[in-house]
């Protein structure tokens, strides 16, 4: 039998996790992609399904011994459908690119075109970036935000006129506005594309109904379970019925192996918390926290990229402000806020050092911050970022957010 424990066996390793948590109690977690899962959702993430092989499907196993691997491969599945109204459920992929890429070599033949949103607008790598080894099979052509901040209906028509795209891909990472997930599958039966939404960050906010949600209406959508939606880190592939069969064979035994179904029960787990009437709640402050931030900004004179925010994040240029998206992160940093650089729609500036930094709220609002306390976190990021070269004070500010932070505790054990 198995006597020894973390802390005992491995105190490096035990004290660099402890360090993080520490990391996490005191900071003020900004990044929008980022959330803190429940200790339900760590507990099934630790459990002793991580020692089983279940490659297949529910009642298809390659492996013996899978009857309690199937029961909780299915209620992941259930759950899934009832939350996003799915006809059919694929939570295997291992996390969010995985999942999209098993979605191409599903429905796409090598060379075949994808209609996609530029990185620079919001896209995410995974839609095509030249990078990206989906680049070198598929080839991307790319739609754009109008001078509103707002996806450009009439140019993606008129790109999907001309292009005609084996499928149109929306879903994105870093924009803030609401979809018309109508509208594209319009174009998309006109030109006769494959619809495809990829709602990684937010899942949260369209399960709680607080966003559309395409899953009714497109033929796939895939997504992450870590980001809005508050589950462990993985990915997820919903479909029309009539590519279950695809999907399915692409990613086992297509593209992934043995699946992770300590993960899955996890996914599980975060799929009955978010069908809680609670998580709505969650949701709705979210989008609230947000708009507070959003006013904030633009009382003090900030440029918000796509004008505003409809959802969990704001992309705000900070160049006005006199510094690049990278000095903020680490003015940021220093003052105990994470938030990342990102490009802003046709950045001049590189990837490495754009001229954004995003944030979000989902982190902050699992803690229980409110309208008010977000007035505050407000402050602090734009003391932050127009005191960006003065040590001493963004130290003070860090050790106002140490304090703050006390007040909303995360975890029971630190
Ligand atoms: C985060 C994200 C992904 C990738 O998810 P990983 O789990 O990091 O692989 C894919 N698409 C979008 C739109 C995302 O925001």
């Amino acid at each position: 039998m198995y006597t020894h424990n973390l802390k005992n066996f491995d105190p490096d390793i035990y004290a660099s996790v402890k360090r993080e948590q520490k990391r996490q109690e005191e900071g003020l977690e900004m990044i929008p992609s980022e959330n803190f899962v429940s200790p339900a959702v760590l507990e099934a993430l630790g459990s002793v399904l991580t020692n089983k092989y279940s490659e297949g499907y529910a009642g298809k196993r390659y492996y013996g011994g899978c009857e309690f691997i199937d029961e909780v491969e299915t209620l992941a599945i259930e759950r899934a459908k009832k939350l996003f109204n799915a006809e059919h459920v694929n939570v295997q992929p291992l996390s969010g690119a995985p999942a999209n890429i098993a979605v191409y070599f599903a429905l796409l033949k090598p060379g075949d075109t994808v209609l996609g949103m530029d990185l620079s607008h919001g896209g995410h790598l995974t839609h095509g970036h030249p990078v990206t080894y989906m680049a070198k099979i598929f080839n991307f052509v790319r739609y754009k935000t109008n001078a509103d901040g707002l996806i450009d209906l009439e140019n993606l028509r008129q790109m999907a006129i001309e292009h005609k795209p084996k499928m149109i891909l929306v879903g994105y990472s870093a924009y803030s506005r609401e979809i018309d997930y109508e509208a594209i599958k319009k174009i998309a039966d006109e030109v006769g594309a494959i619809t495809m939404a990829d709602i990684a960050h937010i899942a949260g906010l369209i399960a709680a109904g607080e966003m559309n949600n395409p899953v009714p209406i497109f033929d796939v959508v895939t997504t992450t379970t870590h980001k809005t939606l508050r589950g462990p880190r993985g990915g997820m592939i919903m479909c029309k019925e009539k590519f279950a069969k695809e999907i399915d064979k692409a990613v086992f035994p297509g593209f992934q192996g043995g699946p992770h179904e300590n993960n899955i029960a996890a996914k599980a787990v975060a799929f009955k918390e978010a069908l809680e009437p609670e998580f709505k709640e969650y949701a709705r402050q979210i989008k609230k926290n947000a708009k507070i931030l959003e006013e904030e900004f633009k009382k003090r004179g900030y440029k918000l990229c796509f004008g505003g925010t409809d959802n969990h994040l704001l992309l705000i240029d900070v160049t006005t402000k006199g510094l690049s998206g990278k000095a903020g992160q680490i003015a940021l940093d220093k003052a105990g806020i994470t938030a990342n650089k990102n490009m802003i729609p046709d950045d001049p500036r590189s990837p490495m050092d754009p001229s954004g930094i995003r944030l979000g709220t989902p982190a902050l609002t699992t803690r229980g911050m409110k309208e008010e306390e977000m007035r505050v976190v407000a402050k602090w990021i734009d003391e932050a970022i127009t005191n960006w070269q003065d040590e001493t004070k963004l130290a003070e500010i860090k050790n106002q957010i140490i304090e703050f932070t006390k007040k909303f505790p995360l975890y029971p054990t630190l």
